[in-house]
């Protein structure tokens, strides 16, 4: 199965992804994660996203394409994958498409999770803390600042997919404001049942 799930920072697609990698058997793609690791890693990729990560915005779609492009094509994404904070432009989709059709694989499904934009900002601050509080090191830009740098992102270049997916007919919605287990359900049952609608 190949899915996007869709949201704004803070929605809630970082936990569900996890939740739902093991009952799929495919990996979750998160190109914050895959840029994080650059940044640390010291790579040439990190050195360039490193600041515009920062300061909440967005790094430039040829290293977020090239990123994605190479992961896929590695022996675990091979059966499908989900995608985490990406697309995050509608170029970005337009070069998915591109990509995927060069490939012969096409998208399953793509999972809006809708919320109350006033509520992030209090779900990030709360995962800053959890965070520090499990000793873990908190990402810099989840402080409501830059936070709200990255929601303003989002709705600027990002929450155009929504649109663009609804055109394809592959868009999805599910309540992002539930519980995280309501949510995990929510999410399973959509999976669920694209996946016995592809095996029959
Ligand atoms: P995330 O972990 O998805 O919240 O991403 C953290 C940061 O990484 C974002 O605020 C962007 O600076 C950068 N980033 C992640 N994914 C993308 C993407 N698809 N396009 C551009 N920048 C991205």
């Amino acid at each position: 199965m190949r899915i996007i799930l869709l949201g704004p920072p803070g929605a809630g697609k970082g936990t569900q992804s996890e939740r739902i990698v093991a009952r799929y058997g495919i990996p979750q793609l998160s190109t914050g994660d895959m840029l994080r690791a650059a940044v640390s890693a010291g790579t040439p990729v990190g050195l360039q996203a490193k600041s515009v990560m920062e300061a909440g915005g967005l790094v430039s779609d040829a290293i977020v394409v090239g990123i994605v492009a190479d992961r896929i094509e590695e022996a675990d994404a091979k059966r499908g994958f989900i995608l985490d904070g990406f697309p995050r432009t509608v170029e970005q989709a337009r070069a998915l498409d591109a990509m995927l059709s060069e490939k012969g694989i096409a998208l399953d499904t793509v999972i809006e999770f809708a919320v109350d934009e006033n509520a992030l900002v209090g779900r990030i601050a709360r995962r800053a803390e959890e965070t520090a509080a499990r000793g873990q090191p908190v990402r810099k830009d989840d402080t409501p600042e830059v936070f709200k740098t990255r929601l303003d992102a989002y709705r600027k270049q990002t929450a155009p997919l929504s649109d663009y997916y609804a055109g394809t007919g592959l868009l999805q919605t599910i309540d992002g404001m539930k519980a995280v287990d309501a949510v995990t359900e929510d999410l399973v049952a959509s999976l669920d049942r694209l996946s016995a609608a592809a095996a029959s």
